[in-house]
């Protein structure tokens, strides 16, 4: 460009920095703006070992800053992004946080007053008890000085009880005692009511008997007549009611003595004389 501009006369290049005047020669053109420039104002680079100038060292320097640049701005945006996502979740989140917060102090300030009103309700039926046990005390003991009393009566009953056990015990074996007497004496009585019956058949025997059997009678029970019981049934008795007869009828004259022995012939004795009365 600067030869195609230079005046054909004078073959001269000029640096684009230090505008040096360059013989053509001498001239280094930049491979990036193919302008040319005195030696100290070109060097070469160092990733492609092309000869640059200074100028588009720094453009090429200062585009990739800017490419580095660009490239982690947008590193940071989609981070940014990324973050305000978070940032929106962690809201989102803190806001459902802070509802579930709310909800669990409601929560517990409703539970608190329900402890509050079960605090109140436990202490005045503490309390209620209390005095019912402050009551209960006394009838207790009432109760216990009762019961021992209880006890105490108890006990001595149970001694009168077996006492009277004891007694009874006593009066029954006494009492069975007197039985098997009252039993010996029933059969004693039973012995001599029987030997009564023996004795007693005389009074009907004599009324039946001949005079011969009569006298046989009082001989063979003379004994037994002398020995005889008391009483109205008496032997005894009624031997000497038949003595009395005998001494009356003795007094008396002869048709009467005579009648008196037919009346006693006809009511007590056998009308046979032969004797047939078998009384023995
Ligand atoms: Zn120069
Ligand atoms: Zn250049
Ligand atoms: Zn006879």
């Amino acid at each position: 460009m600067n030869l195609l501009t230079s005046s054909p006369e004078i073959d001269f290049h000029e640096c684009e920095v230090c505008q040096k005047k360059l013989l053509i020669k001498k001239a280094i053109e930049c491979n990036d703006c193919n302008k040319y420039f005195c030696k100290l104002h070109i060097k070469s680079r160092e990733d492609d070992f092309l000869v640059v100038c200074h100028e588009c060292i720094r453009k090429r320097i200062h585009l990739e800053v800017s490419m580095e640049i660009s490239s982690q701005i947008i590193e940071a945006k989609s981070e940014l992004k990324s973050l305000k996502e978070k940032l929106k979740l962690s809201k989102q989140s803190l806001s459902s946080l802070d509802s579930k917060k709310k909800s669990i102090i409601s929560n517990l300030q409703s539970k608190s007053k329900n402890h509050e009103e079960n605090i109140e309700k436990l202490t005045s039926q503490y309390l209620q008890a209390k005095s019912h046990t402050e009551k209960i005390i006394p009838i207790e003991e009432q109760l216990q000085t009762n019961l021992s009393i209880l006890t105490e009566k108890i006990s001595e009953l149970n001694k009168n009880f077996n006492k009277n056990e004891r007694k009874k015990l006593e009066q029954n074996i006494e009492l069975n005692l007197m039985k098997n007497e009252i039993v010996k004496l029933q059969k004693e009585v039973q012995d001599q009511s029987e030997k009564i019956k023996e004795y007693i058949p005389y009074l009907m025997l004599r009324k039946l008997a001949c005079g011969t059997c009569r006298t046989k009678i009082k001989k063979h029970f003379s004994e037994e007549i002398m020995n005889g019981y008391q009483g109205r049934n008496s032997i005894i008795a009624s031997v000497i009611y038949e003595n009395e007869k005998k001494v009356s009828r003795k007094n008396m004259n002869g048709s009467e003595r005579i009648s008196s022995i037919r009346e006693s012939i006809a009511g007590k004795r056998p009308e046979n004389d032969s004797c047939n009365c078998r009384v023995f």
